[in-house]
């Protein structure tokens, strides 16, 4: 017999407006409380190579889909054009396993941090 997984759902704040909300475990990454803050807090998909390298590291692909508001095909192809290392497969895994967590505000202010360096 097959056990069901209880799934608790997980506190978060909106990574915009900080409003509380709650995500089941399958939806980990979601940022924002609703479409609107979504919009806002999408940020230009154009980071520089060493930024890109940067975050690649600080977390999943998935999760810096989201901040991008891209596909993660759509990192993962940037990532292979910059000929960037990525952690192999398994890493976030293990490292979701000893409680690693997804610092968001710290990826949008690594993004926006480059954006006021490096002017259009
Ligand atoms: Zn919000």
């Amino acid at each position: 017999m097959k056990t069901i997984p209880v799934r608790n759902p997980i506190n978060k704040a909106c990574a915009v407006c900080h409003t509380p909300f709650k995500v089941y475990p399958g939806k980990a990454d979601d940022l924002y409380c609703s479409p609107v803050c979504s919009q806002i807090g999408r940020r230009a998909f154009n980071p520089s190579k060493e930024l890109l390298q940067n975050l690649l590291w600080l977390a999943p692909t998935t999760s810096l889909a989201k901040v991008f508001g891209v596909s993660d095909k759509a990192v993962e192809k940037r990532a292979k054009l910059m000929n960037l290392e990525k952690p192999e497969r398994g890493y976030w895994a293990k490292q979701y396993a000893t409680g690693f967590e997804v610092d968001i505000e710290k990826l949008i202010s690594l993004i926006d941090a480059e954006k006021v360096e490096i002017p259009q």
